[in-house]
């Protein structure tokens, strides 16, 4: 993939694809910038080498042009993010967009409307696609979030951009944490993964194991994993139909010389909502009726071991109900560990809606090395699959 910094961009216009779905409130306030403030490199890039920055982004899942998802109510919030005036258009394509943009000084920042409200975006349509290439001369990906879909202005618009296609700052960054991840960190290489099923993240389990030197697994599905080598689990949370897997994944493990923890004690409850009574059991020997809600004590310490020893970490989902501030303990022990890991200099990579959820709830977010911006475009990337829209961009 060429580089969007070596590029000559005076007097270009720009179209760059950033990921503008940040949430609202009822009063269309944007309660999360992060986004936003993503994606602000690659437009200072742009703006800094004499380019005009054509931002092209979604916005929810409206049925058509729904009012209620239109990227005019975040432009105030993204000029101030940005710190520059950033101008609306009512439309993505066509004529009317095309004279907006040729109207602007060079140097300016234009917000087109929301692309979903053709369903020709998300149909990865080639008319709409080549519609949308219309407003520029060069193109940026820089929506890593969206990367995975096969949709017209991640997937398909590259096509009308030969040598003039490039990955802005954001996407780089990402592909970059990945690879530290999947194929190039400094090893030993340690993988946490947490939440609640087995079943989301089975195809990394299967292509991490081959790349990564040992896996934490935490969380409701390590119980699937316990169940897997003999152990009595309770109530706890199980997938049965993954046993076999779990098994597979355990003994493939074995064979390449690769260390998965579990959990050695549990901090169980009798009831998912009334936790009045808690116990801890050895993971192993869960009695029935008990159903295990975060780790405890001794694995907090065993994990923490295995994180200080490592040189390359990435973490993705909680180690148990942490919503709960009774079950967040495990949760909040991986985050302190990871402090003090990245205190040493390892390089830390944090990624899955709810692992960064957890270190918002737990105030821990400022120090990590690298927060992912994707969900489901980092996870399909660790199954190790090349995601349309960057493979968009290498062709
Ligand atoms: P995921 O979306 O797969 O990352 O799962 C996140 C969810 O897993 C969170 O809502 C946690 O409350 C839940 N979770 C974590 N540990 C457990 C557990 N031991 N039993 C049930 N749910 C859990």
């Amino acid at each position: 993939m060429s580089d969007l910094e070596k590029q000559d961009l005076k007097n270009k216009k720009v179209i760059v694809r950033v990921d503008l779905n940040v949430p609202l409130d009822d009063n269309d306030n944007v309660t999360d910038t992060t986004r936003i403030i993503a994606c602000k490199e690659t437009v200072d890039l742009i703006l800094e080498k004499g380019g005009t920055c054509i931002l092209i982004s979604h916005l929810g899942r409206p049925k058509g042009k729904e009012n209620k998802f239109s990227l005019k109510k975040i432009v105030d919030t993204v000029s101030s993010v940005l710190n520059q005036q950033v101008f609306f258009y009512e439309d993505c394509i066509g004529l009317g967009a095309q004279e907006a943009i040729s109207e602007l000084d060079q140097g300016s920042i234009i917000l087109m409307e929301n692309l979903r409200f053709y369903e020709e975006e998300t149909q990865g349509d080639r008319v709409f696609a080549e519609n949308l290439s219309k407003l520029g001369d060069i193109y940026v990906n820089d929506a890593f979030g969206t990367c995975h879909r096969e949709h017209a202005s991640t997937a398909v618009i590259a096509e009308y951009f030969e040598n003039k296609k490039f990955a802005g700052k954001l996407l780089q960054k990402e592909l970059e944490a990945i690879n530290q991840i999947a194929n190039n960190g400094k090893k030993p290489v340690l993988a946490i993964l947490g939440g609640a099923k087995v079943s989301s993240k089975l195809s990394i389990l299967y292509n991490l194991i081959k790349n990564v030197d040992k896996i934490i697994i935490g969380g409701g599905m390590a119980y699937t994993f316990i169940k897997a080598k003999g152990g009595q689990i309770g109530n706890s949370l199980v997938e049965n139909d993954l046993i076999t897997n779990a098994q597979e994944i355990l003994s493939l493990a074995q064979s390449l010389d690769k260390k998965i923890i579990l959990p050695v004690d549990t901090k169980a409850s009798k009831d998912f909502d009334n936790n009045d009574q808690i116990s801890t059991y050895n993971s192993k020997e869960i009695e029935d009726g008990w159903m295990g809600l975060d780790i405890g004590e001794k694995s907090m310490e065993m994990f923490n071991k295995e994180i200080q020893t490592s040189n390359t970490i990435f973490w993705n989902g909680p180690m148990g109900v942490f919503e709960k501030d009774l079950f967040s303990e495990g949760t909040r022990s991986i985050c302190n560990s990871l402090r003090e890991a990245n205190e040493k200099g390892i390089n830390i990579i944090v990624g899955g809606g709810d692992s960064i959820a957890a270190l918002k709830k737990l105030g821990k977010e400022e120090w990590v090395g690298y927060i992912s911006t994707g969900g489901g475009a980092l996870l399909e990337s660790l199954e190790g699959k090349t995601l349309p829209g960057v493979k968009a961009l290498m062709q």
